[in-house]
């Protein structure tokens, strides 16, 4: 009888083949925007939810740390160490003492700046990957404890589904609601919009009096994620954010109008924009709106999705 081969302790942990990661951009169901802390941020009461358009992010073992990319973005964003795929690399290694030395590529579908969400989605695929990459086998409520130093919505990223967002937007908690796919369509738009800099104008607004009263609770948003009516949905969908994305960009106003007009339950501003997102019936409006869309000229391209996906998963 021969003896079974055995790794011994000079044998690398992990996967010696290359580690694919799928993960998915985020939008804001609601978005309550409260006030400013003394740290800087403000303090948000939001529902997150995941949906299909994935960056996809794959780990092979190298001697130093790279980062290569293809798709939305590529040639506009940097791949050095402000990436927050490198980042996230950099903090995972930190954490469980390994070295940082793994060669990512990332496949990028979700729009820059686009209010989807699209970096910290690349952070949490990097951290999950690099797990499986490096043999390090943190759960994942350990790694959304070290996503949360790199961004708010990294830990949720990690998680997927549908979840309420607390804090800065970084303390996650899922939303327990019936299993039911939503059916939505995204319309990019040319260029991004900064994160920061609709925060700052929406303290402006308010501090002019001209944005609209806050949103408040997600009470009736979460109420309406129990029912399954994507019509009651659509009436409690909203975002504080959305005045500000509007001033900064006042083509999404006609953005907005063109995708209602198409059919589509409700339409909002993603995030801090400018991607608009349009609720749908069903799968077969989500098509017709994304074509009437795209046929008005009133984005860069319209694409379908559905939701809650899982959160960053390897493939
Ligand atoms: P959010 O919805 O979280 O506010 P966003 O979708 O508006 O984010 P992102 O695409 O996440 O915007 O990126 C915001 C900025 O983060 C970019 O302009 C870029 O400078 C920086 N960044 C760093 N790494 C990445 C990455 N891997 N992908 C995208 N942006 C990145």
């Amino acid at each position: 009888m021969t003896e079974a081969w055995r790794p011994d302790d000079d044998e690398p942990r992990g996967a010696s083949g290359p580690v694919r990661v799928r993960v998915p951009a985020k939008v804001n169901l609601h978005l309550g925007v409260g006030p400013l802390r003394r740290d800087g941020y403000h303090e948000l009461n939001t529902v997150y939810h995941a949906i299909s358009i994935y960056d996809e992010l794959t780990a092979r073992r190298g001697d130093t740390l790279t980062l290569t990319m293809e798709g939305e973005g590529t040639g506009e964003l940097a791949l050095d160490d402000s990436n927050l795929a490198i980042r996230a690399a950099h903090a995972l290694a930190g954490y469980a003492g390994v070295m940082p030395h793994a060669r990512l590529h990332l496949r990028k579908q979700i729009p820059l700046a686009g209010g989807l969400a699209g970096g910290s989605a690349d952070a949490a695929a990097a951290l999950v990957a690099c797990d499986a990459l490096w043999g390090t086998g943190l759960s994942r409520d350990e790694l959304a404890g070290i996503a949360a130093d790199l961004g708010s919505d990294v830990p949720f990223l990690i998680y997927g589904g549908t979840a309420l967002g607390t804090g800065r937007g970084e303390a996650v908690s899922p939303v327990l609601a019936r299993p039911t796919s939503w059916h939505w369509v995204l319309a990019f738009a040319d260029g991004g919009l900064s994160t920061p800099q609709a925060y700052r104008e929406l303290d402006r607004l308010r501090e002019t009096g001209s944005a609209g009263a806050p949103l408040g609770s997600t009470d009736g948003l979460l109420a309406a994620l129990r029912q399954r009516d994507p019509r009651v949905l659509a009436a409690t969908l909203g975002n504080d954010l959305q005045d500000a994305a509007l001033a900064m960009r006042p083509s999404l106003a006609a953005t907005l109008k063109a995708g209602e007009a198409a059919g589509a339950l409700a339409g909002v501003v993603s995030g801090s924009g400018p991607t608009c997102v349009f609720l749908t019936a069903d799968a077969a409006d989500a098509e017709r709106v994304a074509a009437e869309l795209e046929a008005a000229g009133v984005c860069r391209q319209a694409r379908t999705a559905h939701g809650p996906v899982h959160g960053a998963r390897v493939t």
